[in-house]
């Protein structure tokens, strides 16, 4: 049984605080499971596309992600990833941008294109994710609440977003 945790908001501490690497022994643990579980029935509940631990209130390098089907992800983009390390990234954009933890506004921000990132799925099996577009948006945004970074932190032009741009807007 999984269930949707509240998720964190505007200054909590928890989202300003450098998040703990994961003990790859506590990944077999039930509450560890329990906890990625819990996550992806918190991201999808929202809805959002990616959600990271201190985002549930869990100070560890943690965060789910799925932004769906696109061309070179025919299976899909659901993962969960724990110590996440970016390996590679190229080629700046401007994009549009929301956070679950600053509901209600949006920004524009500056992220690279494609990114390629290391890190172990929730077996502890090695995990290599590579991307561009909004799975690589999502990617590097999650890896910033990890390291207690919020979009606002690097964003221009934080606005409540216009009609049209709520409908568009992939929240993470
Ligand atoms: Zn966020």
């Amino acid at each position: 049984m999984a269930y949707v945790r509240p998720i964190m908001t505007g200054g909590e501490p928890v989202l300003r605080r450098v998040a703990k690497k994961v003990d790859p022994k506590e990944i077999s643990d039930p509450l560890f499971q329990q906890l990625v579980d819990d996550m992806f029935e918190t991201m999808y509940a929202a809805p959002g596309v990616g959600l990271a631990a201190p985002q549930v209130n869990v100070s560890k390098r943690l965060f789910v992600i799925d932004t769906g089907e696109d061309e070179e992800h025919p299976q899909g983009t659901k993962h969960a990833v724990i110590n996440p390390k970016i390996e590679s990234a190229k080629e700046e954009v401007e994009l549009h941008e929301g956070c679950l933890s600053v509901p209600g506004f949006i920004g524009d921000i500056v992220r690279y294109e494609r990114v390629t990132v290391t890190g172990l799925d929730r077996h502890g099996k090695k995990l290599k994710l590579e991307g561009c577009d909004l799975f690589a948006q999502a990617l590097q945004h999650e890896i910033d609440h990890l390291n207690g970074v919020l979009y606002i932190d690097k964003a221009k032009n934080i606005r409540k977003p216009a009609p049209k741009e709520e409908q568009e807007e992939e929240e993470m």
